[in-house]
């Protein structure tokens, strides 16, 4: 705790004090273009990662990054999820799963969180993607972990069209969905790409938004 402690002292002090016009703008509102949903895992720090400010992403955290499919039950995430493209009107939705994601061991060994079983229960919205790596394989473990990664995600950007709110934007083409992965390793950040359905370097699939910008 005293490190946490020690950084709102020295964020008082420092950043806030540098960047002082942009938290009072923000102090009134905020409009961002990104819906951000990552794992909670400690290690992912999206903001650094993106390179952005705060107001840019609009992040919904949870254990796998996971998006449940869409029902009348409510949840916080289909709260935020209907919020950021109702009120916010974000244009992009990202999803980003990372390496060493233990949501995605545990999915992949059930018997591991079976004592846990919130955690079992919430994994089960990775049950489409566990199914697609096991088809692949003979047998699954460790090495097929990445595989299972990235098809979360992309099962993910699946449960997301099921939601109305990101329905209505799809169907007029006022949102993009994103499904990406970031490697704790090496700090890339790879994005699935559906014309040759791969994870490529993230600056290589958006060189033509960058281009364009
Ligand atoms: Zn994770």
């Amino acid at each position: 705790m005293e490190k946490i402690i020690k950084g709102i002292a020295e964020f008082q002090k420092k950043d806030f004090k540098e960047r002082e016009k942009l938290f009072k703008m923000l102090a009134s509102g905020q409009s961002p273009e990104v819906l951000f949903i990552t794992c909670s895992d400690s290690r992912i720090d999206p903001g650094m990662i993106t390179q952005t400010d705060p107001g840019d992403l609009f992040i919904c955290r949870n254990a796998g990054n996971i998006v449940p499919p869409h029902s009348m039950n409510t949840g916080g995430i289909t709260a935020s999820i209907e919020y950021a493209l109702e009120v916010l009107g974000v244009r992009e939705i990202i999803v980003c799963g990372h390496t060493d994601c233990g949501a995605m061991k545990g999915a992949m060994n059930p018997d591991s969180v079976k004592s846990l079983p919130h955690v079992s229960n919430w994994l089960g919205h990775s049950a489409a993607a566990l199914a697609r790596v096991k088809a692949r394989h003979n047998e699954i473990g460790p090495d097929n972990l990445l595989e299972m990664i990235q098809e979360n995600a992309l099962s993910q950007l699946k449960h997301l069209e099921t939601h109305p709110s990101v329905a209505a934007k799809l169907a007029v083409g006022k949102v993009r969905l994103h499904a990406w992965v970031y490697d704790i390793a090496n700090g890339e950040v790879t994005c699935h790409d559906a014309k040759s359905d791969s994870y490529i370097p993230v600056e290589n699939w958006y060189a033509q938004d960058i281009k364009s910008a």
